[in-house]
């Protein structure tokens, strides 16, 4: 039988680069699979429908809510966001790690549903260096990056409330990647993981 997986969450201002260390993660580390979103949100250019995000209509997420589809959900900036339950309850029993990057709500809904998941954090170095990762970027209305940074400076609080902070340093993808999988390490190694080893020593 496979041992079930680990379930990570992960969070973080936009900007701080969370897709991009991921990405680095889940090419080196095949044991790490990333769950898929249902947002009630317009897609936004580039954005791909089943792999970036589930876009449903209000009326399908209500209906999932109501069969208890998601393992959490949240409203954010007016839409909604959920983590579907099938597919993180099938990979993790299949001995995957999941990871989850959603905002700090659904978080706290994670903990008290798996008290054994793993919360990280992740930011870059300073505030300043994230307001010009977001206005480099080029991508965005002055006034959009603006909202970003207020949304930012308000949340950033809410990292004290997870177990690991990850700064992604300015080209160091291939560290913050390595961080997370040490964090997975770290629990991984803690007495209440291994406790069918200790249990031998009774049997
Ligand atoms: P965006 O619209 O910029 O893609 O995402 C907005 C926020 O929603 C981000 O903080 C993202 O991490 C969060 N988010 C994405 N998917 C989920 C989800 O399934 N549940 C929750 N609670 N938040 C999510």
């Amino acid at each position: 039988m496979n041992k079930e997986g680990k379930l990570i969450v992960i969070s973080g201002p936009s900007g701080a680069g969370k897709g991009t260390v991921l990405g680095e993660l889940l090419d080196s580390h095949e044991e790490f699979v990333c769950s898929v979103s249902a947002t009630t949100r317009a897609p936004r250019p580039g954005d791909v429908d089943g792999v970036n995000y589930f876009f449903i209509s209000k009326e399908d997420f209500v209906s999932q809510i109501e069969q208890n589809g998601f393992l959490e959900y949240a409203v954010y900036n007016n839409n909604f966001y959920g983590t579907p339950r099938k597919f993180v309850e099938e990979k993790l029993a299949s001995g995957k790690n999941v990871i989850l990057e959603i905002e700090v709500q659904g978080a706290l809904q994670i903990k008290k549903l798996f008290p054994g998941a793993i919360f990280i954090f992740i930011t870059p170095e300073s505030f300043e260096v994230l307001s010009q990762r977001l206005r480099s970027r080029g991508t965005e209305s002055e006034e959009v990056v603006e909202k970003r940074l207020a949304i930012a400076k308000k949340e950033a609080p809410n990292a004290l409330l997870y177990d690991y902070i990850i700064v992604n340093r300015q080209g160091e993808i291939k560290k913050a990647a390595e961080e997370i999988y040490a964090c997975v390490l770290a629990e991984n190694l803690k007495p209440l993981a291994n406790r069918d080893v200790i249990a031998t020593y009774f049997e």
